[in-house]
């Protein structure tokens, strides 16, 4: 069954670049989807649309029966979004910045839910520590903990591993495979074909605002 449903979206953004043409995309619960395309190709647009913080200029999105567009505040609630860059106030704890995030969607308590997260991104034993003391590595994680905080169904991951040096690399990957166990529909964008390769059940491959193929991983391979 698809957990989210993009159709005919679309973004030109007010500066004129069209980033998006009409998009069409399902997801199904459960799997990895890795969007696959170079830099400049509509990848973060897409998923800041379907999480609600870009506006698009035409289409619809379902997530689990909410209509992310016209209700994004109820379907922000189903989503958690791993950016690019560090936002977090460096100042403030590991524990801290989890549990702020987790209030910020009105959600309270469930600290074993917390520390199971912590303890999956072994940032468990750093829960005190001020980010700022924290391994580039840890950082990341910190961003991954702080998006599961609020029980999302779907994680999505803008570049998780960009700049990072090939054993960091793997160590996300495998990470993101145990998020997966948890039940967490896992949507990531890379322009590694091998991140894409080694992640993914489905890969989309997306150029120039298009969504050019979507294929099973095997599939893929015998494509490309
Ligand atoms: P929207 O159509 O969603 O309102 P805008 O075109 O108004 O988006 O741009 C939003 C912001 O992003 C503006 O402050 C703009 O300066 C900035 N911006 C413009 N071009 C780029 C770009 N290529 N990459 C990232 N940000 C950009
Ligand atoms: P990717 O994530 O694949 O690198 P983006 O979605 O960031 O691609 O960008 C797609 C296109 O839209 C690019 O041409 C980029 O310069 C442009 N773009 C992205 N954000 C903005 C913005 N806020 N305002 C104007 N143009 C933007």
């Amino acid at each position: 069954p698809a957990i989210l449903t993009v159709a005919g979206v679309s973004k030109t953004y007010d500066s004129g670049t069209t980033a998006l043409s009409p998009i069409d995309l399902e997801i199904e619960k459960g799997e990895i989807f890795a969007l696959l395309g170079p830099n400049g190709a509509g990848k973060t647009t897409l998923i800041s649309i379907i999480c609600g913080i870009v506006t698009p200029s035409g289409g619809t999105i379902d997530v689990m029966g909410h209509d992310a567009i016209k209700d994004f505040r109820a379907a922000r609630r189903l989503v958690g979004l791993v950016p690019q860059e560090l936002s977090v106030d460096m100042f403030e704890t590991v524990l801290a910045t989890v549990k702020f995030s987790r209030r910020l969607f009105g959600r309270s308590g469930h600290d074993a839910y917390i520390e199971q997260v912590l303890r999956d991104l072994s940032l468990w034993d750093k829960r005190h520590a001020k980010i700022m003391e924290l391994s580039g590595g840890m950082k990341r994680r910190v961003l991954i903990a702080k998006a599961l905080a609020h029980e999302p169904d779907i994680l999505f991951l803008d570049e998780p591993t960009a700049g990072v040096d090939v054993s960091l690399r793997r160590d996300m990957w495998k990470l993101i495979h145990r998020l997966r166990t948890r039940g967490v529909t896992i949507i990531l964008t890379t322009h590694y074909i091998e991140e894409a390769e080694e992640m993914a059940d489905r890969v989309g491959v997306i150029d120039k605002g298009k969504l050019v193929l979507v294929e099973r991983k095997t599939e893929l391979m015998k494509r490309l």
